[in-house]
């Protein structure tokens, strides 16, 4: 039996960094990523055999645990029904509809392949809806690597973005506004100077990959108006919150407190795939009429819909419609948070946390972040040594300070008390 080490220094001689994702490479919290064997329910099993309490569940897809049996049965039968076939299936109609059910805002969806891909066909939606050209995004927000969203420094309101990443020629990503997350004034002054410009603003309405920041309802209700006034689209990235936060996801939430509020296109994947390359994007008609083969703006894909995808979607769309499904993960959730609380409160240690449906983060801070910079103001190291007490303890929390958790169906009682026992010796 290979060790972990042993494959990561195999797969360093043939994969760039021996990952296929950079997160995975344990670059922010050192030490040697744990190549994963196999999953069932809560828990991951790396190569050498050791079990996880998994609280990252594929970053997030996996909101009902490893290995369901209604998902695997799913799969395995549309598996030997074809793997993909180019061409329409019933399935995806199927899909789609399932989908709309629950999103109102939206009349139609585009399904594709990666939450990425999504984004990237969202602006372009955007922009060909409109007609204009420059858009919002904010920092710490993350949208996929596509050029003009690898954008997140400098919060100069009037000036271009600059790209985070080499290789994104600064033209592409000139027409990217960055402005800081729950700052309402910056974004008062973005639309005053830039309004009429502007085809839309993306936004992760609880920015996950900052670990959990929710946007703040005045801000929300303020990016709601100053879109609606200056005609620019609100674009809802809900890659990590959509079916996971809730079941009307986090446009849900944020209509049950500022009534009437809905955004114009929402981007989703994650669990819509449940765990297979599934995303998508919607809105209304309107908007959606522009896209091909309807509209001028082009978007394709040769594994979109996938018959194997879809239908493992479709399941876990199935048991997370449940009723109560939503209701128990939440306390569960909020089980964990509180639980991981009290421990750091006991232990003296500044601590704050969050969460939404099976959506969590924590931060070794006294009071919850508003945006990137506070975000980023942790003390890594001791972040960095918590992770590790907790991984050798046996719980898989994400390896990076600014990445949410999540729970999932299959958590137990049991695995929330070994959670929170582990975290008690870690922050001690
Ligand atoms: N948007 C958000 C909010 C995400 O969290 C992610 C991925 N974590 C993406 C987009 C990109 O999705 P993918 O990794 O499937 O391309």
């Amino acid at each position: 039996m290979a060790t972990n080490i042993e494959l990561f220094e195999r797969a360093q001689r043939v994969i760039p960094g021996g990952v296929n994702s950079p997160v995975r490479a344990f670059r922010a919290v050192g030490g040697t990523p744990r190549f994963i064997a196999r999953g069932e329910g809560a828990y991951i099993y790396d190569a050498e055999g050791r079990r996880y309490v998994d609280y990252i569940g594929s970053w997030g897809p996996m909101i009902l645990g490893h290995g369901h049996p209604a998902v695997v049965e799913a799969v395995q039968q549309a598996v030997r029904d074809g793997l993909s076939f180019g061409a329409p299936t019933e399935r995806e109609i199927e899909l789609a509809e399932a989908i709309l059910a629950l999103v109102p805002s939206m009349d139609q969806v585009r399904l594709v392949s990666s939450g990425t891909e999504a984004t990237m066909s969202a602006i372009r939606l955007a922009r060909g809806a409109t007609g204009r050209t420059k858009f919002i995004k904010f920092e710490g927000c993350y949208h996929g690597h596509t050029d003009a969203l690898l954008v997140k420094a400098g919060s100069g309101l009037a000036t271009f973005g600059h790209p985070t990443s080499s290789g994104v020629p600064p033209e592409t990503a000139q027409h990217t506004l960055v402005l800081e997350y729950n700052n309402v004034e910056q974004l008062e002054a973005c639309f005053a100077a830039q309004g009429p410009e502007l085809a839309c603003v993306i936004v992760e309405p609880i920015a996950g990959n900052m670990n959990f920041v929710r946007a703040s309802l005045p801000f929300m209700r303020r990016l709601r108006e100053l879109c609606s006034q200056h005609g620019a689209l609100l674009i809802f990235d809900e890659v990590m919150t959509g079916f996971r936060v809730g079941l009307t996801s986090a446009q849900g939430h944020y209509a049950s407190l500022l009534p009437g509020f809905e955004p114009d296109i929402s981007v989703f994947g994650k669990v819509i795939g449940g765990g297979m390359p599934l995303a998508a994007f919607g809105g209304k008609r309107e908007v959606m009429k522009h896209l091909a083969p309807l509209g001028g703006v082009y978007q394709a894909g040769t594994l979109s819909g996938n018959p194997v995808a879809t239908a493992c979607g479709l399941a876990t769309l199935r048991e997370i419609s449940r009723p109560g499904f939503f209701d128990a993960l939440s306390a569960k959730t909020r089980q964990l948070v509180d639980g991981l609380k009290a421990v750091a409160s006991d232990n003296g240690v500044p601590f704050s946390a969050d969460c939404q449906g099976g959506m969590f983060g924590f931060f070794l801070l006294p009071e919850l972040p508003q945006n990137y910079g506070t975000v980023m103001s942790t003390d890594k190291e001791r972040f960095n040594r918590f992770f590790h007490g907790m991984l050798d303890a046996g719980i898989y929390l994400a390896p990076a300070l600014y990445e949410a958790g999540f729970v999932s169906a299959a958590h137990s009682e049991a695995d929330l008390a070994a959670t929170l026992a582990a975290a008690r010796s870690a922050l001690r």
